[in-house]
């Protein structure tokens, strides 16, 4: 490699590399490192939730990477039970559940809540258990 095409590369990496806006604000909430991401999947393949999921977890992790804001607008983040399963199985020992939770929280931050209780039918508000609607409210109303 000649040294021009060192420094381009260097230039390059320090483009490709360069941290978003909301990486910066996803790490700052959930103190994870997301750049450790290898994008290997295995979170995505524990995941007991992805059949529902417009993102898997990796693909959040990466539209975050790459500072792609339309992730703020994915179910994936609502549907994330904050099981811990793909945290524990990371090979890289990153927390995506945290990662999932700070997302949350960049969305509830704006006063927009996830779930409208009015819009849940009376029956069901009587049939659901009292700890369903807690677990709910605390991830999904700010
Ligand atoms: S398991 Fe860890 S390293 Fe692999 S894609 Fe998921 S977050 Fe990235
Ligand atoms: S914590 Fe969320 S993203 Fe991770 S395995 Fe559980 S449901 Fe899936």
């Amino acid at each position: 490699m000649t040294k021009n095409q060192a420094l381009n590369t260097r230039e390059i990496s320090k483009i490709v590399f360069k941290k978003g806006e909301l990486v910066k604000e996803v790490e700052e909430l959930s103190g994870e490192n997301l750049f450790g991401c290898y994008q290997c999947g295995t979170c995505s393949a524990g995941c007991p939730f992805v059949e529902d999921m417009d993102l898997l977890p990796d693909e959040v992790i990466r539209y975050v990477v790459l500072d792609r804001r339309e992730v703020l607008n994915s179910k994936t983040i609502w549907l994330c039970a904050s099981c811990y399963t793909c945290a524990e199985r990371c090979p890289r020992d990153i927390n995506i559940t945290k990662i999932m939770e700070a997302l949350r929280q960049i969305i509830l931050r704006r006063k927009i809540d996830y779930t409208d209780v009015l819009k849940i039918p009376k029956k069901e508000r009587e049939t659901i258990p009292q700890l369903a609607f807690v677990s709910l409210f605390r991830k999904n109303i700010g």
